[in-house]
């Protein structure tokens, strides 16, 4: 379609046509989810034509307490109509002081943690570059590991410790300074994890730099939810620690109590070094991230790392009224581990009657693993035809991922494994 071919003024409704003649070929979301959407509330999506879809993806995690959750609304809209600050660079704002003193009330106190706060920009890929350059800065080292399938964002940084080639080719220059080590149960369980880390961490003749930092995933959203043991992430935490690497945990889809607790390290009773979180910090879907880390490891120069959009002061309000609301006691975890119990129910019962076809996950970050990706893709097509949004992870993109809102009730869970089951005993059957 040529400009003159395309006449806006007359779209219809679910038309698409200004899409695919204006924006572009990298859009990818809208590919699997061909209609034109408009509202929102909860769990649910509306589409322009009136068609209701059920949200299993909650904006790859950045939703987990639902589409414009009333609490954090009233506070949004609150503020704005208050002429509250809204852009603010990194100075001192009354938003921000909530913000930072309910962090360490309601999160950071409560688990003993002893943590600084940066505001690297407002993005999870943002939030991983500062903890990579302030790896570096602390130790004086270049490398990092990083793990088979890892994904930590796409600038250049970031994308070189993450696993994906396809996006790793998207770069176009080598990416350098990261090596890759087998993730938990990389071999099936059949070789003993770090042998190989350990191996060649010792030896002078392996060829492997002393790394700055080691960087993971307690649960590998994108690279298919491939869920690490809590011993796994202990020995890896010791090995760090024996050897004098800094650990940096990126929580950026699995924080924010997706796995259950707010920390999904929390499970495995560590403590890293350096921790990113983003998606779900700012509460309402507003960009916000944070990279924490401890306190002596605090040696950035004032304006060392900076960025015009560090001070998005109304996501500071909605992220205070989601730690406030869900994070004052464990009622939202308890639910998060209840809920994903009776996600995996499900996938158990579908992968027992179906061969081919298995499940992992923790808390309500699940994955139906298909042994054909053909099939994972068949299912999601099929859902979103019966108004479920569920997407695929992985390398072959051979995973069904499920990240609902936190908030989903019971019965919307309910009706959406539904179709779910439906639509795998259709494709498998
Ligand atoms: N780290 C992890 C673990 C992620 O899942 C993502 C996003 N999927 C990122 C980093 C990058 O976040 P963003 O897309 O906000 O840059």
């Amino acid at each position: 379609m040529t400009i003159l071919e395309h006449k806006p003024e007359t779209a219809q409704k679910s038309d698409t046509a200004i899409f695919s003649h204006l924006e572009s070929e990298v859009r990818s979301y809208s590919r699997g989810w061909p209609t034109v959407f408009e509202k929102a509330s909860g769990s649910w999506l509306r589409s322009e034509d009136g068609k209701d879809y059920l949200d299993f993806f909650a904006g790859a995690g950045a939703l987990n307490y639902g589409h414009n959750n009333p609490v954090l609304k009233s506070a949004l809209v609150d503020y704005i109509m208050g002429d509250g600050i809204t852009h603010g660079l990194d100075m001192h704002t009354v938003a921000k002081r909530k913000l930072l003193e309910t962090f360490e009330s309601h999160v950071l106190a409560p688990r003993g943690l002893d943590y600084k706060v940066q505001f690297p920009g407002p993005t999870g890929t943002n939030a991983v570059e500062a903890a990579l350059k302030l790896a570096r800065k602390v130790t004086g080292r270049e490398s990092i590991i990083n793990f088979t399938n890892a994904f930590h964002g796409m600038t250049l940084g970031a994308l070189s410790v993450t696993g994906n080639s396809m996006k790793r080719a998207g770069a176009g220059i080598p990416l350098v300074h990261a090596t890759p080590m087998p993730f938990d149960n990389y071999f099936n369980g059949v070789t003993e994890d770090f042998q190989w880390f350990s191996r060649v961490l010792d030896d002078a003749g392996s060829g492997l730099n002393r790394p700055a930092a080691v960087i993971v995933e307690t649960v590998q959203g994108e690279g298919g939810v491939n869920v690490a043991r809590p011993e796994w992430l202990r020995a890896l935490a010791d090995l760090c620690r024996e050897r004098d690497i800094l650990l940096i945990v990126d929580d950026v889809q699995m924080g924010c109590g997706r796995t259950g607790p707010f920390f999904s390290f929390e499970i495995a009773g560590i403590t890293p070094d350096i921790v990113t979180l983003s998606k779900s910090i700012g509460g309402y879907g507003m960009p916000l991230a944070l990279t924490l880390f401890k306190r002596e490891l605090d040696v950035w120069g004032p304006g060392e790392h900076n960025g015009t959009f560090r001070g998005n002061n109304p996501a500071f309000v909605t992220a205070t009224a989601a730690l406030e609301h869900y994070w004052a006691d464990d009622k939202l975890q308890r639910d998060t581990l209840r809920k994903g119990e009776r996600i995996r129910q499900t996938f158990m019962n579908l992968s027992d009657m179906f061969d081919g076809v298995s499940t992992r996950g923790r808390g309500l970050v699940q994955g139906l693993v298909f042994e054909n990706p053909d099939d994972a893709q068949k299912v999601c097509s099929l859902a979103f035809g019966e108004g479920l949004l569920a997407e695929t992870s992985g390398p072959s993109d051979e995973v069904v991922k499920l990240l609902p809102p936190l908030t989903i009730t019971d019965d919307e869970l309910e009706f959406g494994l539904n179709i779910l089951a439906e639509a795998t005993a259709k494709v498998r059957s």
